[in-house]
Parts: C-alpha cells; sequence; structure tokens
C-alpha cells in the first residue's frame, strides 16, 4: 500500500502527459522489493499510459566514500538492473552528478519520482531538481516505516519521546507495497540521446576501475552488497537469531544480530519488509519486540536528529546540558592520550578496544555494544572533547558499511550524551555516560571477542591485532 502520507510534491511544476516518460530517480532506495516510490512512478506511467524510465546516476568522490562502500553499492545495483529488465522498466546507469542527471532527464520527463533522503546534501540535491525540472517533482518516503516528519515535527529528546508517537501511528505503516504490473514494458534505451547508459551495472569489477574514489580502505571481506544478500542474510537471521535476539543481541561474539544495517543504508532491504518478517516469528514476541524497538524506534530517531537538528553532523549539535558539562571537564588530565593516527591502527594500551577498531578497519562492521564502548574511549582518550566528536565521527563514517547515514549521526552524538540524560558527573566525562572494559569482562565473553577478532585479522593480514594494523 502507498500511503498519502509518504507523498510530498516538491514544485509547482505541471505533470506534462506529452512526455516521453516517467522519471523515477532512484538515489536512497536501490531495490525493487517494498519501493514506495518505485510503485508511485509505476501508478503515474500507467496513469499517463507512458514508459517507466528509472535513472540510477553513480557520481566519482561521493563525499567520505572510499572503495569499500562503492562496492558494496555497486554490487547491489547489479540485482536492481535484473529486477527492472523484469518489471519492464527501462533502468539508465549514467557516470556524472546524481543531481544534473536527473535534471537532464527531467527535461523530457511527463514527471519525477524520487525517493527521500534525509542527510543535508541529498536533501539539497532534491531541492535543486525541484527547481530546475520544468515538470512536477514528487518525493516518496520508503526508508523509514513512518514517513519522517509525521510523528514529529521537531528534534526529539530521547527515544522515550519518540516512541510513543511512533507506536501510535506503525500500525497504518507496517504493510506491504506490492508493485503495479507496468502497462508499457518497453525498453526506451537509445530512442533519446539522453536515454543511454555509460556503465553497465552487471559489470561491477569494470565499473569500479572507472570510478574515482579513496581506495585506501578496500571492499568488506564479509559484506557482499545487493537486495538478494539481504534478503538471504534476513533468511538466516529469522531462523537462527531472532529466537534469542533480545538476550543475545548484546554477546559481542556472538553476532547474534541481523547484520543488516548496511543493505538499509543502501536501500537494498526496505525496514517495513523487515519489521513484517520478524512479527511473523510468533513463538518469540520478546525477541521481536527488541529487534523492532532498534529497526524503528532507534533507527528513526536518528533520522528525526538529521531533519530537524540543522548541526547534525557537528559538535556544536550537541545538547547544551552535555556540552556545558565537557566544557567543566575539557582541562582534566587524561591517564591515556592517543592520536588520530595511533587509535587508526588499533595501537592502544586496550585490547578489547583494539578488537573492536580492527573489526571495524577490516570488516566495515562492529558489533553494538562495542561500537558504544569505542566511542566512549575515544572520548576519555582525546585532547578535547570537540577533537574526539571529529574523529569518531571519521573513522565512523570512513570505515563502516553502514556510514554516511542517519544512524551513523545519531549515534556517534550519542556518544557525547545526544538522547541520552546526565549521569553521575566524573572526570573528563563530566555528566555524559561512562563505560569501562570492567562492565564488559562482567557482563560477557569478552575474551572470546578479541579471538574472534585475532582469527579475522590473522586470515585478512596476516597477523594479529596486537602487531597494530597498517592503515
Ligand atoms: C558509536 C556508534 C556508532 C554507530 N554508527 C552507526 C552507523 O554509522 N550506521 C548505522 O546504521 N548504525 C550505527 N550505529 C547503531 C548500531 O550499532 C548499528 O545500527 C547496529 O550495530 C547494526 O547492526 P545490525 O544490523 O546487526 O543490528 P540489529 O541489532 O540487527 O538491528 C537491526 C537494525 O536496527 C537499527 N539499529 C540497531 N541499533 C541501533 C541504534 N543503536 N540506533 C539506531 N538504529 C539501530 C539498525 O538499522 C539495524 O540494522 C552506531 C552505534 C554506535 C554506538
Amino acid at each position: 500500500m502507498l500511503q498519502d502520507a509518504r507523498v510530498r510534491i516538491l514544485n509547482d511544476k505541471p505533470v506534462r502527459p506529452d512526455g516521453r516518460f516517467v522519471l523515477y530517480w532512484m538515489q536512497q532506495s536501490q531495490r525493487t522489493r517494498l519501493n514506495h516510490a518505485l510503485e508511485a512512478g509505476i501508478r503515474k506511467a500507467n496513469q499517463l499510459d507512458l514508459p517507466l524510465v528509472v535513472l540510477f546516476g553513480l557520481m566519482d568522490d561521493y563525499p567520505e566514500a572510499t572503495l569499500r562502500h562503492y562496492t558494496f553499492m555497486l554490487e547491489g545495483l547489479g540485482d536492481v538492473a535484473r529486477a527492472l529488465a523484469d518489471l519492464g522498466a527501462t533502468f539508465v546507469t549514467r557516470r556524472g552528478h546524481p543531481r544534473d542527471l536527473a535534471v537532464s532527464l527531467a527535461q523530457q520527463a511527463a514527471c519525477v519520482v524520487v525517493d527521500r533522503a534525509y542527510l543535508r546534501h541529498l536533501r539539497s540535491w532534491r531541492d535543486h531538481l525541484a527547481d530546475h525540472s520544468p515538470v512536477r517533482v514528487v518525493e516518496v518516503d520508503t526508508d523509514l516505516v513512518v514517513p519522517v516528519d509525521l510523528p514529529s515535527q521537531k528534534p526529539e529528546v530521547a527515544a522515550r519521546t519518540l516512541r510513543p508517537r511512533i507506536h501510535r501511528l506503525w500500525k497504518e505503516f507496517l504493510v506491504d507495497c506490492p508493485l503495479t504490473p507496468i502497462k508499457r514494458r518497453e525498453a526506451i534505451l537509445g530512442r533519446l540521446p539522453e536515454l543511454r547508459s555509460d556503465f553497465d551495472p552487471l559489470d561491477v569489477e569494470g565499473t569500479l576501475k572507472q570510478i574515482r574514489c579513496d581506495r585506501t580502505v578496500l571492499a568488506s571481506p564479509i559484506f557482499r552488497g545487493g537486495p538478494i544478500e539481504a534478503e538471504a542474510r534476513l533468511g538466516s537471521f529469522l531462523k537462527s537469531k531472532l529466537p534469542g535476539y533480545a538476550e543475545g543481541r548484546n554477546e559481542p561474539y556472538a553476532g547474534q544480530t541481523s547484520g543488516l544495517s548496511p543493505y538499509l543504508q543502501y536501500g537494498h532491504i526496505s525496514p517495513i519488509r523487515l519489521a513484517l518478517a520478524a512479527a511473523d516469528v510468533k513463538q518469540h514476541p520478546a525477541d521481536v519486540e527488541s529487534f523492532v524497538e532498534e529497526l524503528i524506534v532507534r533507527r528513526e530517531l536518528s533520522h528525526n536528529h538529521c531533519l530537524y537538528n540543522p548541526r547534525y553532523d557537528a559538535y556544536e549539535g550537541l545538547p547544551d546540558w552535555a556540552k556545558r558539562s565537557l566544557a567543566k571537564h575539557a582541562s582534566d588530565p587524561r591517564e591515556h592520550l592517543y592520536t588520530r593516527a595511533q587509535l587508526e591502527s588499533a595501537s592502544t594500551h586496550d585490547r578489547y578496544w583494539n578488537a573492536a577498531q580492527a573489526e571495524m578497519v577490516l570488516t566495515g562492521y562492529m558489533h553494538n555494544y562495542m561500537r558504544m564502548y569505542w566511542g566512549k574511549k575515544i572520548l576519555e582518550w582525546s585532547k578535547s572533547p570537540e577533537e574526539a566528536f571529529a574523529t569518531t565521527l571519521a573513522f565512523n563514517n570512513r570505515y563502516f558499511l553502514d556510514g554516511l547515514n542517519a544512524n551513523s549521526y545519531g549515534n556517534v552524538g550519542w556518544i557525547f550524551g545526544l538522547h541520552d540524560r546526565p549521569w553521575i558527573e566524573r572526570p573528563i566525562f563530566g555528566q555524559i555516560r561512562y563505560m569501562n572494559d570492567k562492565g564488559l569482562e562482567r557482563k560477557f565473553d569478552i575474551d572470546r571477542y578479541v579471538t574472534q577478532i585475532d582469527d579475522i585479522a590473522r586470515a585478512h593480514t596476516g597477523r594479529p591485532v596486537s602487531k597494530g594494523l597498517l592503515v
């Protein structure tokens, strides 16, 4: 079902029935299944009796992206190409700035549909398209369960304030959105000069060779991108990890979580698909509840942060109480101080932290509990909280496959007090929540986690984490 609340008209330009096609600019939601924007494009094309063109624009040097991110994304594009061909849509894959490519194709279109994005620069791409397109541009929110501006129109202070608002609305939005068959199943590639592809979405290696990007962070040896892989991971999660998730999700070595955050980041799978599939597992209601809390409430809280806090990616965007408290302790002595290079190469005195850093650098992922510990220690071991914030966010976005995402900003902010409350005052942290290695030892089999990451390091670099990472 495509709910009206997902749809926003971005300009007051006309729909031009004499356009050559309806354009769906696929940017955020790189999938066909449960994609409300694609469904909106199909409906409009059918209504106007026009073919549907789907555009994907691939730019060089996407901000902060590395070879790791490009590889994962391009792996997914092949799945999308095959699925769109089956549906009967024309897929145009072009190199260049996606925003400009969308404007260029809009010149021949009857109207344009785009999926909604949540970060500042992606929002500005859509605004630019709305201004420069001669025809109507419609944006469809399809990567959140509840459209981002519906439950709240202001920055929420914590999960506890957003939760009831989301709970009130989510039933209406937790429904499938099957695709209407395309009426004019015509491949119209090549019929107009703009309707050409200049890279082959099925040739990942070939495209990667042409792309200009930071090649110092290699593809993940563990994660392969794409909607097909996302479905496979979902299947194994439901079968073997969801039962026991509520208890087991925090244990770092157990891998009892879905590992689906990179797929959510590229829109390879819809959060609605995950929530509906989990809800079908009737025998484990507490586990489903816990999963859905993370997937919907926590994730959508981060999106609320990015939409309503203009400084969402800056230290200045943290809550005032947190900045005040950190400033009061900024000159407290630090027992350990590390440079960014020492941290990056996992060369600290703390083998738990080093293991977490190595997991991130080598695989593009880190267990959630370790992410919390990891960030808190960067705060403790940096010269200033501002420097710690910059370091944490830079590592997060450089190495994580799920980085460069609303969750990146919401959660790095959490390390520094965002969406949290004041705790007992202590050195360096002030009233910011503190974590230490004793907690890891008390709660978890943390040595097992360290061994696990050491095995990964040996397999991929030939050396244990204790020798430091070559970055
Ligand atoms: C310092 C720090 C940095 C983080 N950076 C990112 C990031 O860049 N990108 C990112 O997607 N997540 C980030 N997280 C949140 C969380 O750690 C990851 O989403 C989670 O570990 C992904 O693993 P999973 O898919 O197996 O999670 P699961 O436990 O299977 O959860 C399912 C989904 O719920 C969402 N989710 C889970 N935990 C959280 C959370 N705490 N906040 C918001 N959503 C959540 C994710 O989309 C996740 O894929 C960060 C957390 C911390 C503490």
